[in-house]
Parts: C-alpha cells; structure tokens; sequence
C-alpha cells in the first residue's frame, strides 16, 4: 500500500497524464468535450484498476463505488470534476478526483459504501453535479479535495484549511444612460455623459467592497456607446459580480452597490460535523486547523445546496495562489498530507 509522499507521487504523475490531454498550452479539457470524455475513461480504467464498481449515470458523471459491508447504509463519496477552462492548470478539480480515489483506496472497505465521483462540467456552472442532485441518488456526505486557487492558506502559513462554505453572489448588467454630443462643442456643464456615471459606479464597488470584510466586487466589462472617440458616451452597459462569505454581508453589498436587481445565489454553509470530522484529522498531524470561505463555486457546494452533508478541503496554492492558468501550483508534501487527512476523514465517516 502507498502512503505518504509516495501515494502523493503517483498522484502527481497521474495529474500530468491528464494535463497531457487536450493538446496545447494547459489544460484544455472543457465539458463535454472530446478531452474530457478522455479524461474520463483513462479515470474509469484507474477506478476499474483499484476494484471500484462503475456507474456512468445520465449526465456522463463517472462514479466508482468500493461497496462496503452495509450497502444499505447512506454512501459517503469524495471527487470533484475533471473538465478544466481553456489553458488551465494541472490541480484545478483533477487533484480532487485523482487524490479521492487514492484515499478511497487507502480508506478500504468499511461498513459504508466509499465511491469516488468525477463530475461533469463543472467550469461552466457545474451542470453535471447539478443533473446529478436533480435526477439520481445522492450520498449521505461528500467531502470534496480541491486547490484554494487563492493566496490565503499561503499568506497564513498553513498547508491545508477546511472551508466553512462557498461565497454568496450578485450578478447581472447594469445600464448608464446620457446624451450624445459633440466632444468638441459641448461645454463641461451641459453634459450627461453615461461613462462618467458608470465610471463613478466602478469605484463605489470598490470601495463598498472594501469597507465590507472578505467581500468583493469586480466590474470586467464594459460596453461604451456609440463608442466614438469624438462622442459623449450616450449609454454604457457594464457587468458587475460581488460575493459575500453570508447573507448579511452579501445584503450589506447590494444595497452599496445600490443598482437594480441583480440575479442573485445564496451563500451555502458546510456541514459543521464534517468540518469537524477534517478539523480533528489536521490537528492529529499538527497541522493548524485554518477555516476559509471559498470565493469560488464548486460541485460540493452544488450538492450542499441539494441537502447532502457536505464539507471541503483546500490544498495551499503556491505561486501567489494562481489558478485556472498552467501556473497553477501545489507541492508534493501538502498534497501529501491532504491524502493522509483525506483518507482518515474517508475512513471516520464510513466506519
Ligand atoms: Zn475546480
């Protein structure tokens, strides 16, 4: 049996096999694209290879199953997905599914069913978990292993942390309208110009971002017309996402923001003995027990949402915390101990 380093080791050279498909720089292996269905028949043939019982349900989602000794029991599983954004890195979702079936397999055969899922799709807003929690069984817990894709477990000093829950968002457009006119002839004070509006909108975003802890708001597109260089912006269409770690901060948000509505998703919190469960495996190899919001979305906040019991556990991203880029980084050692701390919490939860 591999543990340690070791098990982390071929972990590692698994995720090179993976990043390898798709061709090009990074990984580039979208939903449901040829690349991804690759990915997932080189996964079932390792699933295949440790003994796990496939299921390939509608949505094309992959599940391995090592049955335990009670089958009637609630199924605990682990996973995450193996689609990636064009030119991604090596961990983002594959560490989840490549490192579940490695403690999976460590874990053993324990009263309850194990199973080890790859979800589809994830990138473009999780359709596969989401079919997933609309159409078939679910598991009684489900703890997902993921990259932060963030600098705060670095910044802390702590190789792994256990996340409290996933960020609530608002999104949507928001549209400033003026008049058009002549940039040459008309005065300062006789103009409406839409851009100066939006403009001012920017930077409240900011800063009622910033006044507000572990919140934040992006502007990423803007859309200026008629879009003259000679012309006074006549209307102006920009984007805006801002997340909060929980409702009341996510309220506080929307009404600095002050537009109208926007499309909005609700903070979901982790389930607090899983959390627990994770907690106590880092303490027993000393590692300290840092907790974080993920700003992002993820399958196991997907399945939390549905009502499964479900908790995660971030790997330290290096390099500034980097991700969805090939310079996307872990180290060998804290994926190794995300696979002791993994496999404990597995073996915990389906005894
Ligand atoms: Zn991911």
């Amino acid at each position: 049996m591999l543990t340690g380093v070791d098990a982390a080791g071929r972990v590692l050279e698994r995720l090179e096999q993976l990043y390898a498909l798709g061709g090009g720089r990074g990984a580039n292996r979208l939903g449901y694209s040829e690349a991804e269905d690759e990915a997932h028949e080189l996964v079932a043939r390792w699933m295949e290879e440790a003994g796990l019982e496939l299921e390939r349900d509608t949505a094309g989602n992959l599940i391995g199953r090592l049955r335990g000794r009670r089958p009637e029991l609630p199924e605990v599983w682990t996973g995450s997905h193996l689609d990636s954004v064009p030119e991604g890195g090596r961990f983002d979702g594959a560490l989840g599914v490549v490192g579940g079936l490695d403690a999976g397999a460590r874990a053993g055969r324990e009263e309850r069913t194990l199973a080890v899922v790859a979800f589809r799709d994830e990138e473009r807003g999780c359709s596969g978990s989401r079919a997933r929690v609309r159409e078939a069984s679910l598991p009684g817990a489900f703890l997902e292993l993921h990259v932060e894709q963030g600098p705060r477990l670095a910044d802390a000093g702590a190789p792994l942390g256990v996340v409290r829950g996933i960020v609530g968002y608002v999104r949507g457009e928001v549209l400033f309208e003026g008049r058009a006119g002549h940039a040459g002839t008309t005065p300062m004070d006789r103009r409406t110009d839409a851009l100066c509006a939006a403009a001012e909108f920017v930077l409240r975003a900011r800063d009622v971002a910033r006044a507000i802890p572990d919140v934040v708001a992006t502007v990423g597109r803007v859309e200026v017309e008629p879009g003259g260089s000679n012309v006074i912006p006549a209307r102006v269409r920009v984007s805006i996402d801002a997340r909060a770690p929980d409702a009341e901060r996510l309220d506080r948000l929307v009404s600095g923001l002050a537009v109208g509505p926007l499309q909005r998703t609700e903070p979901v919190a982790f389930d607090g003995d899983l959390r627990a469960a994770l907690r106590t495996e880092l303490e027993r190899i000393g590692l300290p027990p840092a907790e974080l919001v993920s700003g992002a979305g993820h399958d196991a906040g997907i399945l939390a949402a549905a009502g499964v019991p479900a908790a995660m556990l971030f790997v330290r991203s290096l390099a500034g915390g980097v991700s969805h880029s090939p310079e996307e980084e872990s180290s060998g050692e804290d994926v190794a101990l995300a696979l002791d701390v993994l496999a404990a919490a597995l073996c915990r939860l389906a005894a």
